[in-house]
């Protein structure tokens, strides 16, 4: 691989590559987006997946 981009941002935009830290973690510059490639169970606090893991929730005047 001679390119590493957010998987995400690179679904919106171009591609625009990630920072990767001394111990191979990588950190998106536009979202905030963590890769652990040594951890598959990490969970990624960026605005995307945390919305990925919490929709929206029910507009009050429905569940009223
Ligand atoms: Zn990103
Ligand atoms: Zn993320």
């Amino acid at each position: 691989m001679s390119h590493t981009g957010c998987p995400i941002c690179v679904t919106h935009t171009t591609s625009d590559g990630m920072v990767q830290l001394s111990d191979g973690t990588q950190v998106c510059k536009k979202c905030g987006h963590v890769i652990f490639p040594l951890e598959s169970g990490f969970r990624c606090e960026c605005i995307h997946c945390i919305q990925l893991r919490n929709p929206s929730p029910p507009t009050p005047f429905l569940a009223a």
